[in-house]
């Protein structure tokens, strides 16, 4: 039986998981980490390429079927993990050996997609790429350009550090049980990022604020992120003239640099305190 609170949806075409091991580029230089391994069809492709695979499953029930499935492969470790809840850093001291790229590679349950992405990206290690399949309407939502409805918060808190391509997408018949929606399989990989927020975390909260309210402008959502009553109107409009952005310009709007340099003057100004 499947758990659906668990975002159950197996794989069934093989076809379609050789395309994600591929758009991965996987070969013998890899340790891949695999988020839901579920019944291994996965894994198992993954293993035939890579170095070696952690694969960390929150299903319990899925433990001696993985064990049992993949017992002919002598480079896979699966692990009973709640992604979320993992030190991936450590989890990779433990499990790699540290002479090998370390990428991603998975069918994302779907009811956690942002979240594991996310944790992702907040652990500072150096993913050589990161290969998941999401729900479609997410994936171009990471993947969105300015200017464009998929254009948010996440947009710009994902390609801030990476380069998003949406490689394919995949119909929904393809998954037992079938989910309501088409699927997409995205690649990540490293950004060089060129202008550094002088406050990252404070960074994602100027961004996170900018696209509060979608319909109001930048000013409207400043003011309420920063303290309609406390803050200095007159150097946040400096703020906003210094950097060429119009105070009624919408977040969706403004490229990942200007938030980057948005936030740098919103501390040169000591509009907030670094
Ligand atoms: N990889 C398999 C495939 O392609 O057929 C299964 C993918 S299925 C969409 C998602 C898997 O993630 C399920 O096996 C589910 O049990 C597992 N899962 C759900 N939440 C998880 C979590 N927090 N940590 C690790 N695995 C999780």
């Amino acid at each position: 039986s499947f758990k659906k609170s668990l975002g159950q949806n197996f794989l069934t075409d093989v076809n379609v998981l050789k395309k994600i091991v591929n758009a991965a580029q996987v070969d013998e230089n890899d340790d891949v980490i695999e988020i839901g391994p579920g019944i291994g069809a996965l894994t198992e492709q993954i293993a035939k390429k890579a170095h070696s695979v952690l694969a960390l499953e929150l299903d319990d029930r899925l433990i001696p079927v993985l064990s049992e499935t993949l017992a002919p492969y002598d480079n896979i470790q699966v692990l009973r993990q709640d992604v979320l809840k993992a030190d991936l850093k450590d989890l990779l001291a433990r499990h790699f050996d540290g002479q090998h790229q370390v990428k991603v590679v998975a069918n994302l349950p779907y009811y956690i997609t942002s979240p594991i992405i996310l944790h992702l990206l907040e652990t500072g290690i150096h993913f050589e790429a990161i290969v998941v399949m999401m729900q479609r309407e997410v994936a171009e939502r990471l993947g969105a350009r300015p200017g464009t409805k998929a254009y948010g918060s996440l947009t710009v808190r994902v390609q801030y550090q990476m380069n998003v391509q949406v490689a394919f997408i995949v119909p929904k018949t393809v998954f037992v049980p079938q989910p309501k929606v088409d699927s997409a399989i995205v690649v990540l990989d490293p950004k060089e990022v060129q202008v550094l927020p002088q406050n990252e975390q404070l960074f994602f909260k100027v961004v996170r604020g900018c696209f509060q309210h979608r319909r109001k402008n930048i000013w409207n959502n400043l003011l309420a992120f920063l303290g309609k009553q406390t803050v200095d109107k007159e150097k946040l409009q400096r703020v906003l003239a210094e950097l060429n952005i119009s105070p009624k310009e919408r977040a969706e709007n403004l490229a990942i640099n200007d938030f980057i340099h948005l936030t740098n003057k919103i501390i040169d100004f000591n509009i907030i305190e670094k």
